[in-house]
């Protein structure tokens, strides 16, 4: 039985995990570095330990001193939120080990989605459609000469164990590859210390849609529709949405049950996400998530299911609270990240807030970890918090989405709220019209 989770992340996540918590009736334990005494959540959690200095290598990733953390406040469980150690193999077994809950998927499909190479293989075997490549990764340059000629140009160097965007390189011809190679596997290895790489066929103009699902140990399994992604930057999310305005309801449901049946089949635990790259009427599977998203509110919008609660209930053993049958898609959802950056040259801009003003009214939700006096901290990533909104088509989900970018304030530091306003205001995004490319070329037009 869960009664105590210890929370092993910082910001608006580590709110968000407290909050489900706290309307399950259990009792939290925070951990956090130096930099974070003052936090939100360490503010609001039942209990919390400082677990290092501010560099996450020294606290948010120091395997050892989280699970100390657990034991001397005798929680039961440890909910790793997203980034930091969420997908980490080792770590999800080092929890069981000492006799703890990991609030998450099993260790082995961890370890085999963190190899996108393993991960591709394992979708082909379950029957989900992937984008043309190399199948495995590519030794030599003249392999993958051969290979991408077989494929044909451009294609996509990706590292194996790529994350955020890193370790990708796109070679338009054959000239290009020996360089992109090379640079994917340097930045690969300083990133991930690993430099394996594999090819893939470049789309050049598809939408970013991810399927949620979710799976209980009992066998019980679901999907819950997909999120449209496709407003990127580098590779990183900006703006989220669900239902992906591309799709038809027989289209999410036919990809949705292909989802559903390729993780029943690998005996998947817990939520994650199924990414795909959607063109001309056609997905292709990129990777798989085994963990909660970022842009998860927007799904909860559009279902009313809470899904750290479900992630919480599943790992205490019991069943998913819902079937296939119950899920709902009702109306419309957006999520705009909101970074502590400029909105234009996009550099970090930490300190203080001295002002801050979440919007309200109907339909509006703010997930952030931000308040008034707040100082954010140089030393991780730049969102501070999330604005998601709800409406009954997609049309009132805009306006309220404009309507709620103008009441919010966030003095004292840059922040990516006018890109927000200006998204909210381009005609391709009120129609829906982009793909992800299209943020790039809107932020090079200035
Ligand atoms: P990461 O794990 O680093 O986020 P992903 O495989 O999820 O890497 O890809 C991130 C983004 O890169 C995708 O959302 C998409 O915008 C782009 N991308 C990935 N694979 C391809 C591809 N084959 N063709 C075109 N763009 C791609």
């Amino acid at each position: 039985m869960i009664e105590k989770v210890l929370i092993a992340n910082r910001g608006e996540i580590a709110l968000r995990i407290h909050r489900a918590c706290k309307e399950m009736g259990l009792a939290t334990v925070v951990v956090h570095s130096e930099a974070d005494r003052d936090a939100m959540a360490v503010r609001l959690a039942d209990e919390s330990v400082c677990i290092g200095p501010a560099p996450s290598s020294e606290s948010y990733l120091k395997k050892s001193r989280i699970l100390a953390a657990a034991e001397i406040t005798n929680a039961d469980a440890i909910h790793p939120g997203y980034g930091f150690l969420s997908e980490n193999a080792q770590f999800a077994e080092m929890v069981e080990a000492h006799g703890l809950i990991f609030i998450g998927p099993k260790a082995e499909h961890i370890r085999t989605m963190g190899d996108k190479i393993a991960a591709k293989q394992a979708m082909i075997d379950a029957g989900v459609p992937c984008v043309p490549g190399s199948d495995g990764g590519v030794g030599s340059i003249s392999e993958a000469k051969k290979i991408a000629k077989k494929i044909g140009y451009p294609v996509l160097v990706k590292a194996a164990a790529g994350g955020g965007g890193r370790g990708m390189k796109v070679a338009q011809t054959e000239k290009d590859l020996e360089n992109a190679v090379r640079t994917a596997k340097t930045e690969a290895k300083a990133a991930f210390g690993d430099d394996a790489v594999y090819l893939e066929k470049y789309l050049g103009k598809p939408r970013h849609i991810e399927i949620q699902v979710i799976a209980d140990s009992h066998g019980n399994v679901a999907h819950l529709w997909e999120r449209d992604c496709s407003l990127q930057r580098r590779h990183q999310k900006v703006f989220e949405e669900a239902p992906s305005p591309a799709l038809n309801q027989a289209q999410r449901e036919e990809i949705g049950t292909i989802v559903a049946r390729a993780v029943a089949k690998i005996g998947y635990l817990g939520a994650g996400t199924m990414e795909f790259l959607y063109e001309d009427g056609n997905f292709y599977f990129i990777e798989m998530n085994t963990r909660l998203q970022v842009e998860h509110p927007v799904t909860e919008m559009i279902t009313g299911i809470d899904l750290v609660r479900e992630q919480i209930r599943i790992a205490d053993g019991k069943k998913l609270s819902f079937s296939q049958e119950d899920v709902m898609l009702v109306g419309h959802a957006i999520e705009c990240r909101i970074n502590a950056e400029h909105p234009e040259t996009f550099v970090p801009s930490p300190g203080m807030i001295t002002e801050f003003h979440a919007p309200g009214g109907p339909d509006v939700r703010v997930d952030s970890a931000a308040y008034a006096g707040y100082r954010i901290p140089p030393n991780y990533d730049s969102m501070i918090g999330k604005l998601i909104v709800h409406g009954r088509t997609r049309n009132e989900c805009i306006m309220r989405l404009r309507r709620a970018l103008d009441e919010m304030v966030v003095g004292g530091v840059n922040t990516t709220l006018p890109l927000h306003q200006r998204l909210v205001d381009a005609k391709d995004v009120v129609d829906g019209n982009y793909n992800i490319h299209w943020l790039e070329k809107f932020l090079a037009k200035g």
